[in-house]
This record gives structure tokens, sequence and C-alpha cells, in this order.
């Protein structure tokens, strides 16, 4: 068994980001990347545990 390479079941919309960083701290697998704008640098290191999801503050 293996994951497959480029996929990814979440998605970042960066739109609705508040830059708060808190997926970039609660990430284990360093995926993101927070400068000007929240990046994904490693989208092929995700392990889609959801963290991420959970601790996302996004724009109303
Ligand atoms: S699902 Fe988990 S491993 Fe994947 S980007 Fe989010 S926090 Fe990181």
């Amino acid at each position: 068994m293996m994951y497959l390479n480029d996929v990814v079941t979440i998605k970042l919309d960066s739109s609705k980001c508040v830059k708060c960083g808190e997926c970039v701290q609660v990430c284990p697998r360093e995926v993101f990347k927070l400068s000007s704008e929240l990046q994904i640098v490693k989208k092929d290191a995700c392990i889609e545990c959801g963290a991420c999801q959970m601790n996302f503050r996004q724009k109303p």
C-alpha cells in the first residue's frame, strides 16, 4: 500500500485565510509556510490528519 503522489484531500483557500499561523504550528509534517501569505510547501508530506483544518481560522 502507498500514498499516491499529488493527491491531497484538503485544499487551501487563501482568500479566507486570516494568517493566524495556527495551521502551521499544528501540522506535524511542516506542510505549510507562512510569510506574507500562507503557502503549501510540502504537499506530498501531508498525512491527512486533519489538524490544520480544525485549526484554520477563516474570515467570516
Ligand atoms: S492534514 Fe495534517 S499533515 Fe496534512 S497538512 Fe493538515 S496538519 Fe499537515
